[in-house]
């Protein structure tokens, strides 16, 4: 384990960037691949394409750079806020956390409060507030909150155990921003045969809308979507499919996709001719980029890569070291086969 990679991973998770207000997060990446990409673009909702190359297919590999929020919906005449979800925030992992809301005027810290009538029985969402410490709606008022002001979680990163559990908000998907710039920092040094296009989508957690937006961009002849894919060890887990620290899972479809299947099946001996570990899973709920990026033009064959992930859309998601490390090396090995005939080859119906 490598103590920068530790503190570069530290530092994208507590970026605050909720659906829709990506900024800090698409700065920091954009800045990553000034001087290793080759150039950059953006689309019009804000994802970012970065291009290593000019010679051959298109492979593009992104994770989204937003995270699960909220949104300011009101200011109580007492001075608590009530706020709307901006991505599936599970409300069991909302009260009694510590939150940021974006003003214009700084951050300011909130509470989500437990109500009195929280104790015993499990409230609604709409139900709840938060507590900035204010007594009225001006005070509120004065320190910058109003309504349409983004809302995150406080970032609070951990390792755990021998240090390779990594807890913070975020790790959907920031890991996934992490893996798409590692891979094109190894393409760089190693060659490819390809046009390797990595960066980030928006608005992921709001319904893949970034993913629409940067398809038509990058019109990718392959694509791969990185994300997280909910961890099957986690306590009251079935414990039949994913679990932490046994390498990235290679998924066969999700909601809203179905894996190419020959993508899939090199994807599998790339990891074996490798050493890499890997698991594969069926994503039982959700759906993510890809569903979108296999619609543009006539077909994209796409593959769902997702790194493991315990309590995904709360502040405290744990993921593991070694299946960060080892997505990379994976996503390396495969888009250095990629060159024109294997791609062609996916397609040949
Ligand atoms: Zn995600």
């Amino acid at each position: 384990m490598n103590n920068d990679e530790i503190r570069f991973l530290q530092e994208i998770t507590d970026l605050k960037g909720t659906s829709g207000n990506e900024d800090t997060v698409r700065n920091y990446f954009r800045k990553k691949y000034e001087g290793l990409a080759d150039k950059i673009e953006t689309d019009g909702l804000g994802s970012l394409a970065a291009y290593l190359g000019d010679k051959g297919p298109k492979i593009m590999a992104v994770g989204h750079m937003d995270e699960v929020g909220f949104m300011v919906r009101s200011i109580t005449e007492d001075g608590f806020v009530k706020f709307s979800r901006c991505g599936f925030f599970f409300v069991t992992g909302t009260f009694c956390q510590h939150f940021v809301i974006n003003t214009d005027k700084g951050p300011v810290k909130a509470l989500c409060a437990l109500g009195q009538g929280h104790f015993e029985k499990m409230p609604e969402i709409n139900d709840l507030v938060m507590d900035i410490g204010c007594t009225s709606k001006q005070e509120a008022a004065e320190l910058g909150v109003k309504v349409g002001d983004f809302i995150v979680p406080e970032e609070h990163f951990r390792q755990m155990g021998d240090g390779k559990y990594l807890v913070n908000k975020a790790w959907d998907n920031r890991i996934g921003c992490a893996i798409a710039l590692r891979t094109m920092e190894n393409l760089k040094k190693d060659g490819h045969d390809n046009i390797f296009v990595a960066g980030g989508s928006v608005q992921e957690e709001v319904g893949t809308r970034g993913a629409v937006t940067l398809g038509n961009l990058v019109k990718p002849a392959v694509a791969f979507s990185i994300d997280i894919g909910t961890a099957d060890d986690m306590p009251g887990g079935a414990h039949e499919e994913c679990a932490l620290g046994k390498g990235p899972e290679l998924c066969f479809m999700d909601s809203m996709t179905i894996s190419n299947r020959r993508l899939m099946k090199l994807a599998i001996e790339t990891a074996e001719e490798n050493g890499i570990p890997y698991q594969t899973s069926l994503m039982k709920h959700g759906g993510t980029d890809a569903g979108e990026f296999q619609k543009v033009g006539s077909g994209v064959p796409v593959l769902l890569i997702n790194v493991p992930c315990r309590y995904p859309h709360t502040p405290t998601s744990m993921i593991h070291y070694d299946d960060y490390e080892n997505a990379v090396k994976l996503l390396t090995a495969l888009v250095k086969k990629l060159d024109q005939k294997t791609v062609d080859s996916l397609t040949a119906f």
